[in-house]
């Protein structure tokens, strides 16, 4: 579908489904709010929905109450919409198995559907695409596709909110390479929105509970393991030791980078031992390329240098698996941390 099909379609009120990946971050749930938001104001019927649970500090966000999120009581309201929509907004993830089992619905759902997202190597399920996978987030497509219409200046200090908290989380506070001149350009528009920046790091990056702070100290002395010889460090934490802690979601969420700080090491891994499966993140600097690494051995992907997988194998195993997997890359990871001089 063209854009320009697209658009016209969008001149008259439609019913709109936006959903996001599980377990969604700022991104995903920031752009979600932000496209609810724009769409409400084109007088447009749209429901927002998270296949799972999501951290505490992300449900200030403006528009939050709207969202429903998938599970038993829920999900009869949710499979109706998802059969009556006329659209259907895949935000932030690119293959239906990442909202767990809408994703069938939304692949059998006979509303157009439409792609915004940049993660590496899409599915292909989607009849119109705003794919850039050198944006810096979902959040900056979502601006993107505001400005294909030419309506920024409906982009209201709500809306802005929501794509700068995007931003924010996707770019590390705009640091890592993907912050180009274009994203702040962007960020100084939302600025002139009426956005409250300072506001909004405090509220995502310091509204911590005690626990939370104590679980980061533990995994810091306690569970990390490092590699000079493979440049790798890797965090691991049982269901157990999560519990211990009080584990919320979003607890662990930047914990692996302290692993990636650490002199001479370019990959680092977190593994999770939650209820029902092993999850991982991954983390690279330089030319390490963890989308593969994720995709070849934990059904997983991502980005370059950031990524996420599941395990097939139970957490000890797992933990057995990255261990042995290490030497394999031995030279790859020797290679890039040359190049870097880290
Ligand atoms: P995180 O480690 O913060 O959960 O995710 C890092 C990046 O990898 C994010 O862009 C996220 O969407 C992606 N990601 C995380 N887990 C998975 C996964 O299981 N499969 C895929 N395809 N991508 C993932
Ligand atoms: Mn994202």
């Amino acid at each position: 579908m063209q854009f320009s099909e697209l658009q016209e379609s969008l001149s008259s009120p439609k019913k709109i489904m936006i959903t996001m990946h599980m377990r969604p971050d700022a991104d995903a749930l920031g752009s979600s709010l932000a496209l609810m938001n724009f769409l409400e104001i084109l007088g447009h019927d749209v429901l927002v929905v998270a296949p799972t649970e999501y951290p505490q500090f992300l449900k200030w966000l403006p528009g939050n109450i709207n969202v429903v999120i998938d599970h038993s009581e829920t999900r009869e309201h949710i499979s109706q919409f998802i059969v009556q929509a006329d659209f259907l907004c895949c935000l932030d993830f690119n293959c239906l198995p990442r909202i767990g089992e809408l994703g069938e619905l939304v692949r059998k759902a006979s509303g157009t559907k439409i792609l915004i997202d940049h993660h590496l190597q899409p599915e292909g399920f989607h009849d119109f695409a705003l794919w850039n996978p050198k944006a810096s987030s979902t959040a900056e497509l979502i601006y993107d596709f505001i400005d294909l219409f030419d309506k920024t200046n409906l982009i209201n200090k709500d809306i802005a909110t929501c794509i700068y908290a995007g931003i924010m989380t996707d770019t590390g506070s705009f640091r890592y390479p993907n912050t180009s001149a274009k994203v702040h350009h962007i960020l100084a528009d939302l600025i002139e929105k009426g956005i409250e920046h300072s506001e909004i790091h405090r509220k995502i990056y310091d509204d911590n509970r005690a626990d939370r702070l104590r679980l980061l100290g533990y995994a810091l002395s306690n569970k990390l393991k490092v590699f000079p010889e493979y440049h790798t460090a890797y965090i691991s934490l049982s269901y157990e030791e999560l519990m211990k802690f009080n584990y919320k979601q979003g607890d662990t969420e930047g914990i692996v980078n302290y692993a990636l700080s650490i002199h001479g090491i370019i990959f680092a891994i977190i593994v999770l031992e939650k209820e029902d499966l092993v999850k991982m993140s991954f983390r690279s600097v330089g030319d390490f390329d963890v989308n593969t690494f994720a995709r070849s051995h934990f059904n997983g992907g991502g980005h370059h240098n950031a990524a996420g997988g599941k395990s097939d194998y139970n957490f000890a195993e797992t933990i057995n698996k990255i261990e042995a997997l290490l030497p394999k890359y031995s030279s790859s990871l020797a290679e890039c941390h040359n190049k870097l001089n880290k």
